[in-house]
């Protein structure tokens, strides 16, 4: 899995990072990945992250796509 944002439509309110703070964090008000291939483990966390996001920024890509 790998994760990745679009930062036209991202408005950085942090949601994605309180569900998934291994992952996603903000960094002076610009979301930044930091685990763009997130661990196992934090599969779950991440997808919840994905489908949390009002604006529709975060989109998974599975392995091989
Ligand atoms: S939840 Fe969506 S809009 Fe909010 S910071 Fe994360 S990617 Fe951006």
């Amino acid at each position: 899995m790998k994760v990745v944002v679009d930062h036209t439509l991202c408005e950085a309110n942090a949601l994605c990072v309180e569900a998934a703070p291994h992952v996603f964090e903000l960094d002076e008000d610009v979301l930044r990945i930091a685990r763009p291939v997130p661990p196992s483990e934090q599969e779950r966390a991440v997808r919840f992250a994905v489908a949390s996001c009002p604006k529709q920024a975060l989109r998974v890509m599975e392995s091989g796509q």
